[in-house]
């Protein structure tokens, strides 16, 4: 067992730390009220190669694994970007890069891993719908075969980056739920290229994470060619999972991160800060321990995730991979979103005010309770997949 990280996962550390420094909480301050897109800090990403990390060198990455996104997402947090640090490398090298790495065929994957590792494709994933939300095998897009073609319709919503987006996963049912033997089959991903005048896009107002927007999304006889089928045919559900999976650690990775950032600028706050007797606050044990407690459980964490990811890039079976993922993700959630909240107690009122950033990283932080799956479902999922226990609910 080996706790040190890899000459390879140190430059890239390193170089995240800069970038994460460059673009800082006064750069995504207006990036978030002015809702626009990080251009000068997607062009540094690019730059420094992290929209190729995933991606094999035969296809213009530099050939490393989850593991190594996850460092350079935590680290870009950690130093200034929050939860944008991860944001955009989770639309394009999870739901692009990893998704047709994993799954893709190999026209598919000559077609998108080149642009998407320099940059020039930026990717979104559809899978969530109005009326299934978490109940996943209970969506209603379809996608039917035509000739040689699939036409897709149905209505996604909250389908982040898709405003932008070049390409998209689409998750739509190609069988009735169950025809095929068991409830996770029927269901396809398809690759689709946008925009197309099939695909209607709308942004959602929303609480936060603004310089992204996350959309509804109808297709209406979106024709897709029969290549557009990343196979095998109603079998996507097991392969999705090797997306999902990596999602929910992106989360963990970036949820460390930003409880990273607050909690240091908390404890240089409470340094300074003095309001009883010219004794700083950050004396007080009421303030500290908080921290203290949740900087520990996020250590732990780290540890956990990375174990995920390790086992990810090891190939491993998806079970193995998500009963780490979801263990945690759950503590990420926990911790994370209690050290941001004592961060912002340690602020006091002026944690209150956008000038001193931690009320972005609170709205921030809450998105990782709710997506890319609740914490009522991370803690489902420990209970019936790891302890054992039975499912109160159906499909
Ligand atoms: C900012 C943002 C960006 C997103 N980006 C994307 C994206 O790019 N692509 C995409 O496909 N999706 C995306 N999503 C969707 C996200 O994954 C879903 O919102 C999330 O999975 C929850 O689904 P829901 O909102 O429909 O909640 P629901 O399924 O309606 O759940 C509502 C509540 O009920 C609880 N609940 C439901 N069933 C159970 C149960 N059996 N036991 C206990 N509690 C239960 C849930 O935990 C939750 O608290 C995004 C969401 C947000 C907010």
């Amino acid at each position: 067992m080996d706790f040190e990280l890899t000459e390879h996962q140190r430059m890239i550390a390193n170089s995240a730390k800069e970038i994460g420094a460059e673009f800082g909480p006064e750069y995504w301050r207006k990036k978030d009220q002015n809702s626009e897109f990080g251009n000068e800090f997607w062009k540094a990403i690019c730059s420094a190669g992290f929209l190729g990390i995933v991606i094999p060198e035969e296809y213009g990455g530099s050939g490393g694994g989850a593991t190594e996104l996850f460092i350079a997402m935590e680290e870009l947090a950690a130093n200034g970007c929050g939860m944008a640090g991860a944001w955009y490398l989770i639309l394009s090298e999870v739901f692009g890069g990893l998704s047709i790495l994993k799954h893709g065929t190999e026209e598919q994957k000559r077609k998108y891993l080149p642009g998407l590792a320099k940059g020039d494709i930026e990717f979104s994933m559809a899978l969530t719908e109005p009326n299934a939300g978490t109940n996943t095998l209970n969506i209603n897009t379809t996608a039917r075969k035509e000739g040689n073609h699939w036409i897709i319709n149905g209505n996604k919503t909250f389908i982040s980056g898709a405003d932008r987006a070049n390409g998209m996963l689409i998750i739509a049912r190609t069988s009735p739920c169950g025809s095929a033997g068991s409830k996770a089959s029927g269901l396809s991903l398809f690759l689709a290229d946008l925009p197309d005048k099939a695909v209607e896009i709308s942004p959602i107002a929303k609480h936060g994470v603004n310089y992204s927007h996350s959309c509804n999304v109808t297709f209406s006889d979106l024709k897709l060619p029969a290549s557009a089928l990343m196979p095998p045919l109603d079998g996507g559900w097991h392969n999705v999972l090797d997306t999902l999976n990596p999602e929910r650690m992106s989360f963990s990775a970036v949820g460390i991160g930003i409880a990273h950032l607050a909690i240091t600028r908390a404890v240089e706050y409470s340094r300074e800060r003095k309001v009883f007797n010219g004794v700083p606050i950050g004396s007080y044990q009421s303030l500290q321990f908080p921290l203290a407690e949740s900087y520990s459980c996020l250590e732990a964490a780290r540890l956990l995730n990375f174990r995920a990811s390790v086992a990810y890039d090891a190939g491993k079976p998806s079970a193995e991979v998500g009963a780490a993922a979801n263990m945690a993700k759950a503590i990420v959630v926990e911790h994370a979103i209690r050290a941001v909240y004592w961060a912002m107690q340690v602020f006091g009122g002026y944690g209150y005010a956008v000038e001193y950033d931690v009320e972005r990283w609170w709205r921030e932080i809450n998105l990782t309770r709710l997506a890319p799956i609740t914490q009522q479902m991370t803690l489902a999922y420990i209970g019936e997949r790891v302890l054992g226990m039975p499912k109160s609910y159906q499909a």
